[in-house]
């Protein structure tokens, strides 16, 4: 059930509605828009009737949501969610560069390639220190002392830290040091590990499971919203297809899909989505092409070092040309997105 309230509604009324849901022991989600309030509620096994909403004031209508997601969905929210990371963010006019190396490996490899980033502008710096590697026998990470380094970057740069949650036993530690949690393609259907994210107060940015549909993806993202965490971010990273040329398949056309039906901003992760540095930048360019609120890349300053994905690590000069780059498509197509129809 969708409440959307009156665009004359007060404060008070919308208040009185979300009093209403909880006595009927579900869980309101206001969701304030440029014109009007919608509610979303959730908690409820069937249908709700809208009687009980339709007769309070302020109330516009109450609709029933046919589609299997609430929160994430157009019909809640029609505006795009901007997404704020303190003074920065994600969704909003300028498109967000996070950067950074795959893992976090010591404190100089960190520093040397936070310079780098910083100095190109960008606001966002990744580097996992707790890594989910196919192999148990592979670099896991430096753990604690990995976040601690991340919380020099942000000290030493105010670069704002995107690092991996990866389970529900390291998840109060990691929040300690992340500006952005994030949640890696192999848990994006770790049902505990997305309500434990929803309880946080920190944005989360989510990774696409590497052959989750946009339901399923959607579907994921509603589990962080449903504990009441509005602060979403998107992620394509490449789906696992026939094809052997790349590591993954980028699916760039989901971006188009997800903005069609959901107000959170989707970003585009072209290193893992190809695995190949001399790909990463044709298709980072067409993430920003097509319309996404920004992009996510790997970058080392010794790649050929690198403890974890260096084949796909963009050289330090590749990635100060490709933040130029994505400013100038960027700007080309920001004028465009309004006359594309959602
Ligand atoms: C990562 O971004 O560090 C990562 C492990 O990516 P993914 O979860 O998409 O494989
Ligand atoms: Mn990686």
């Amino acid at each position: 059930m969708l409440i959307v309230m009156k665009p004359e509604a007060t404060d008070e009324q919308v208040e009185d509605v979300l009093k209403v849901i909880r006595e009927l022991g579900f869980k309101p989600h206001p969701m304030p828009g440029a014109t009007r309030t919608a509610i979303g509620i959730t908690g409820n096994q069937g249908a709700i009737d809208p009687t009980h909403f339709e007769i309070l004031p302020g109330v516009g209508e109450a609709i029933r949501v046919s589609k299997p997601y609430k929160l994430v969905g157009r019909d809640l929210k029609h505006d795009d969610t901007v997404v704020a990371v303190g003074e920065a963010d994600i969704g909003g006019r300028d498109p967000a560069i996070i950067a950074g190396p795959c893992a976090v490996e010591s404190l100089e490899q960190t520093m040397e390639i936070a310079e780098i980033v910083a100095s190109c502008g960008v606001k966002f710096f990744r580097g996992g220190a707790f890594k989910p590697r196919t192999s148990p026998y592979s670099f896991q990470g430096l753990g604690e002392e990995g976040l601690k380094i991340l919380a020099r970057v942000r000290d030493r740069f105010g670069l704002k830290i995107v690092t991996e949650v990866l389970d529900t036993e390291t998840a109060d530690m990691v929040e300690q040091y992340a500006d952005v949690l994030q949640i890696g393609a192999r848990n994006m259907q770790n049902f505990s590990l997305l309500r434990r994210v929803g309880t946080s107060r920190k944005p989360v940015m989510l990774k696409r499971g590497m052959s989750a549909t946009l339901e399923e993806f959607l579907l994921a993202a509603e589990y962080i919203m449903a504990e009441g965490n509005y602060n979403v971010i998107l992620c394509e990273r490449g789906v696992r297809t026939f094809a052997d040329h790349t590591r993954n398949t980028l699916d760039l056309s989901v971006v188009p899909a997800v903005q069609n039906r959901s107000h959170l901003p989707i970003i585009v992760d072209p290193s893992h989505g190809t695995g190949k540095r001399h790909k990463v930048i044709p298709l980072a360019r067409a993430a920003i092409a097509v319309g996404a609120d920004g992009i996510m890349v790997e970058v080392h300053n010794h790649p050929e070092r690198a403890l974890s994905d260096g084949p796909q690590a963009l050289l330090p000069e590749m990635f100060v040309q490709l933040v130029e780059e994505v400013h100038a498509i960027h700007s080309v197509v920001s004028g465009q997105r309004s006359v594309v129809s959602r």
